[in-house]
């Protein structure tokens, strides 16, 4: 990793803008998954032990679309939905976050921090501004004292923010000595805290989780173990042309393609595929994707049976076929028991998997069967050696759903990021940080 990250500098005493990724399911005012948060803690908790004042900042959805549509459709909007509020209440009331530090570096009353008791939990040191910029933020963070914690409020109530409006930009940064970024799964996207803020502030870093990101995708990307096999799904090809492609052109050693994606391919070769998802405009570029592959000596594995169900009774009618006998009423919903056991023997022995989109409608049971055995098979290889990432929201939730979240090496918190790193894109939050 060529870019500095937060062990590289200074922290005592210093302003510290930590952009973070609390982008989380909240319903009623509570948090119903807290994992992007438990994901910043390593890097809010060095913060405050080196001796920091901790700004945090994140988005929380997409409330200035959100308003717009409402508007266009004559519903109602409801801003409340996008405070990071309870969030703040979230850091407050979670002892168990430990966001308490251990006494030391340059942490002491006479150096103007607070003293700060090796077991003294201190979470009752974070506080909320009701704004991402202005006077009112200006002055919280003016009186921040080292160890304690800012939250600013939804940086995308501001336009500035995903416009990386320069004028937003600079107010972001005012009075901070120390940008930190920590949040992957924006990194893709030039707003105003991922890329603009950076201008105008002197150190600009990576986070831990960030750093972690970095670590395994580049490592993956760049020199992976082999052999190496990475496993595609989902809905759409379109969106993971340039992943595919660029994982030809590092010569992965298989490439296993499952989900609703493989029916373009079918459809291409000329099979019936019925009323299952297919993206007819793509069907050339899955013809081109295979003789890709066959000329760079990747082998390309698509599935050779699905579950499919009949769409005048899709309750009662789940089977599992070859895909040459689907027939036009036929819809496939998943990757069939033959298909799973071929794509789990595939990554017998493998060296580096990434995995990112679902091999079926994994959201409805029992269409998630194909899924949760890629997932379990993930798993044992990397019990057998494998370095395993998994990208990508549905994915991720799949390995959750299994149980299997801490047999993977490293679970990926980007969904597009992930995607677009893979395909060698150069991240713009990435590359606005200084290199080493
Ligand atoms: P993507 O956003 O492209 O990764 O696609 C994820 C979505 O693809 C999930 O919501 C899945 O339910 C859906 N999906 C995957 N396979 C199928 C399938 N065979 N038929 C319908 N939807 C599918």
């Amino acid at each position: 990793m060529n870019k500095k990250t937060i062990k590289d500098v200074d922290l005592s005493g210093k302003t510290v803008f930590i952009r973070v990724d609390f982008n989380v399911p909240i319903k009623d005012g509570e948090i119903e998954d807290d994992t992007r948060i438990q994901g910043a803690i390593p890097t809010i908790k060095y913060a405050i032990d080196h001796g920091a004042k901790v700004v945090l900042a994140s988005h929380l959805g997409r409330p200035l679309k959100d308003k717009k549509k409402a508007e266009e459709k004559g519903t109602e909007f409801d801003p409340g939905k996008y405070s990071l509020k309870p969030v703040y209440e979230f850091l407050r009331s979670h002892s168990d976050l430990q966001l308490h530090s251990a006494a030391g570096e340059g942490v002491s009353p006479e150096s103007g921090g607070v003293a700060l008791g090796k077991a003294e939990i201190k979470n009752d040191a974070v506080f909320f501004v009701e704004d991402g910029v202005g006077e009112k933020v200006e002055e919280a963070v003016s009186r921040l004292q080292s160890g304690q914690v800012l939250l600013l409020e939804n940086l995308r109530l501001h336009a500035g923010e995903e416009k990386n409006d320069a004028e937003f930009a600079q107010k972001l940064a005012k009075g901070i000595d120390v940008y930190v970024n920590d949040a992957f799964g924006t990194a893709h996207r030039a707003h105003a805290s991922t890329e603009g803020i950076t201008h105008f502030v002197e150190t600009c870093v990576a986070g831990l989780l960030m750093e972690k990101e970095l670590e395994f995708l580049g490592k993956a990307l760049n020199n992976p173990e082999r052999p190496f096999v990475a496993i595609l799904g989902g809905a759409k090809v379109s969106d993971k042309i340039p992943v595919i492609e660029s994982l030809i052109d590092r010569k992965v050693d298989k490439l296993l393609i499952g989900g609703a994606m493989a029916y373009t391919f079918f459809k291409a070769q000329g099979y019936t595929v019925g009323k299952s998802l297919v993206e007819d405009d793509m069907m050339p570029t899955a013809l081109e994707i295979e003789e890709k592959a066959k000329a760079a000596g990747v082998e390309l594995l698509l599935p050779t049976d699905h579950q499919v169900v009949d769409s005048y009774d899709p309750i009662n009618s789940r089977k599992a076929i070859q895909i040459e006998f689907t027939n036009a009423g036929l819809v496939g919903l998943d990757i069939g028991p033959d298909t799973a056991a071929r794509f789990a023997n595939a990554l017998k022995g493998a060296k580096t998997i990434v995995w990112n989109g679902p091999m079926g409608m994994f959201e409805e049971k029992p269409f998630d069967e194909g899924t949760i055995a890629i997932a379990n098979a993930v798993a044992e290889a990397t019990e057998k050696g494998a370095t395993s990432i998994v990208g990508g929201g549905d994915s991720v939730a799949a390995v959750n759903q299994a149980g299997l979240a801490d047999k993977i090496s490293h679970i990926s918190t980007g969904g597009g990021a992930t995607l677009e790193f893979l395909a060698g894109d150069i991240l713009p939050g990435v590359e606005a940080l200084d290199n080493k």
